[in-house]
């Protein structure tokens, strides 16, 4: 029993030390623990940051998409012109799908919106063409009721001309007058507003002065420039009836019809950004023989930015009749 009694302190004894160990051993632990859970957190606090970062990343992507949309008109950068001509040619193959139902060629044609927009008012294509044709550049056109495409874009010069009843028919203002600045391929007229703005922008001033001409407008116009100043002349800067690019709705003049328009801050400009809009100088300098026109800085054709950027050159313009290796000559 005395051991009995005397068993219990040693037990205390032997507790105190396990109780003191298991302490130590708690202390070791509980620090193991929180060193553990320190780490964790650390891992998870890196984690977090890195998934943060990631969805900054995310969000910022739409952000720079959407300031860089906004910033169209202000400072009309080309990947401004980019964001806006994607959802241009979305809003094109819609036209398209819903005018070219069931019709393979005329879907695989919609892939490149620019294209059919450069043939706006175009529902026909090679499948259903009157007929068809290789340029010397080996590209494919087609004449469908009287009005000449090659790679998908209208073409209207002293070679293909348009029938008399040629009225534009995407227009963003129906066509009811001779002729209007307003009645112009809706395409355009979208591209021609950031054009403007861009314009505006850097303190220039643009505006159209002659867009859609009717048939008969033109007729008039060119028999009045060759009754003052004769037939060879007139052919130099005037189109005959038919034969001008004011009738497609695809054109337009800028500011002062007039050469002294290469000159003005306006002028300069245009020519060296309008391509960033989808526009052309359709009549560059230099080549006159090639368009069969003298240079016209303010005349502007709408092709799409693919095909303007192309022409554009690095302001070396290439012409259209050039690019795809047509000629522009009457054939009397
Ligand atoms: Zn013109």
């Amino acid at each position: 029993m005395s051991n009995n009694r005397n068993t219990p302190p040693t037990r205390r004894r032997v507790s105190r030390k396990k109780r003191q160990q298991m302490i130590r051993r708690r202390r070791i632990i509980l620090t193991a623990v929180m060193l553990i859970m320190m780490i964790l957190v650390a891992i998870g606090v890196v984690a977090g940051v890195k998934t943060i970062s990631g969805r900054n990343n995310k969000q910022t992507e739409p952000d720079v998409t959407v300031s860089s949309s906004s910033n169209i008109p202000v400072d009309g950068d080309i990947n401004s012109s980019t964001a806006a001509n994607d959802s241009t040619l979305q809003q094109t193959r819609q036209y398209t799908q819903q005018q070219t139902a069931g019709s393979t060629e005329q879907s695989v044609a919609g892939q490149d919106g620019t294209k059919q927009t450069g043939s706006a008012g175009n529902a026909g294509s090679a499948g259903n063409a009157d007929s068809t044709f290789t340029t010397s550049k080996g590209f494919k056109g087609y004449v469908k009721d009287g009005v000449t495409y090659i790679d998908g874009y209208m073409i209207v010069n002293k070679t293909y001309s348009l029938p008399s009843n040629y009225i534009p028919q995407d227009t963003e203002v129906p066509v009811t007058s001779e002729w209007s600045t307003k009645s112009l391929n809706r395409e355009l007229m979208e591209a021609y507003r950031q054009l403007q703005s861009a314009a505006s922008s850097n303190g220039l001033n643009i505006y159209i002065s002659s867009g859609y001409r009717s048939y008969n407008t033109q007729k008039n116009l060119y028999n009045n420039y060759v009754a003052k100043d004769g037939k060879a002349q007139a052919d130099t800067y005037s189109a005959r009836a038919g034969y001008s690019e004011h009738q497609t709705g695809l054109c337009f003049d800028l500011n002062t019809i007039d050469d002294s328009f290469q000159y003005t801050d306006e002028g300069i400009w245009v020519n060296q950004n309008a391509y960033k809009y989808g526009f052309i100088i359709r009549y560059p300098k230099g080549k006159e023989s090639i368009t069969g026109y003298q240079y016209e800085s303010w005349h502007l054709r709408y092709v799409g930015r693919e095909l303007a950027e192309k022409l554009y050159n690095n302001g070396n313009w290439i012409t259209m009749e050039e690019y795809f290796g047509i000629d522009s000559k009457y054939a009397d």
